[in-house]
């Protein structure tokens, strides 16, 4: 199974796709988890990345293309994988749909999580709190500002990936304002109904 969780920061994609990896054993890749990683070890892709990811934008759609195509090469990719936070924009769609075509693999389904943008910046403030409490380090860009900027990166160039999924039939929306039981839930019916393999 291979799949897309598309939606906002702060929409909960990384929450679900944890609950999808315990579920089915496939990897969840997070493009932002794996571009901090980057930083962190101040590889030459980290050390670039670094002033574009603390100011909220996006970084460049040939670094993530490369970091994703060397990703899905990786044996526990063979039985599938979640996107989370990838594709971003246009041009990394589709990439990313030349890289499956290339290699005689699809996308099941693209799932959107459905949020109130209200909520958002409040959701992103609790988990910047959460992990200073827990003694983490807290994400530079997890703060209202930066968050703003987030925003309106994800309004202008990832929201269109909505009608490009949508006209290619593989787009399925959930509503990510419920609990987050309930968003697991939801999406584990629209995976049964879509006939992903469990
Ligand atoms: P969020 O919690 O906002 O969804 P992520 O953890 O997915 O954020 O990503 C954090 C940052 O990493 C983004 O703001 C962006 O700078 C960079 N990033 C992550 N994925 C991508 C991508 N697919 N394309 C471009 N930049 C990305």
């Amino acid at each position: 199974m291979r799949l897309i969780l598309l939606g906002p920061p702060g929409a909960g994609k990384g929450t679900q796709a944890q609950r999808l990896v315990e579920k089915h054993g496939i990897p969840q890749l997070s493009t932002g988890d794996m571009l901090r990683a980057a930083v962190a070890a101040q590889t030459p892709v980290g050390v670039k990345a670094k002033a574009v990811m603390d100011a909220g934008e996006l970084v460049s759609d040939a670094i993530v293309n490369a970091i994703v195509a060397e990703r899905i090469d990786q044996p526990d990719c063979a039985n599938g994988f979640i996107l989370d936070g990838y594709p971003r924009t246009l041009p990394q769609a589709d990439a990313v749909g030349a890289m499956l075509d290339e290699r005689g693999l699809s996308l099941n389904t693209v799932i959107e999580l459905v949020v109130d943008d209200k909520a958002l910046v409040g959701r992103i403030l609790k988990r910047a709190e959460q992990a200073k409490a827990a003694g983490q380090a807290v994400r530079k860009d997890d703060n209202a500002e930066v968050f703003d900027e987030r925003l309106r990166e994800y309004y202008k160039k990832t929201a269109p990936l909505i009608g490009y999924y949508y006209a290619k039939g593989l787009l399925q929306t959930v509503d990510g304002m419920a609990e987050m039981d309930k968003v697991t839930a939801s999406i584990a019916a629209l995976l049964a109904k879509a006939g992903a393999k469990m």
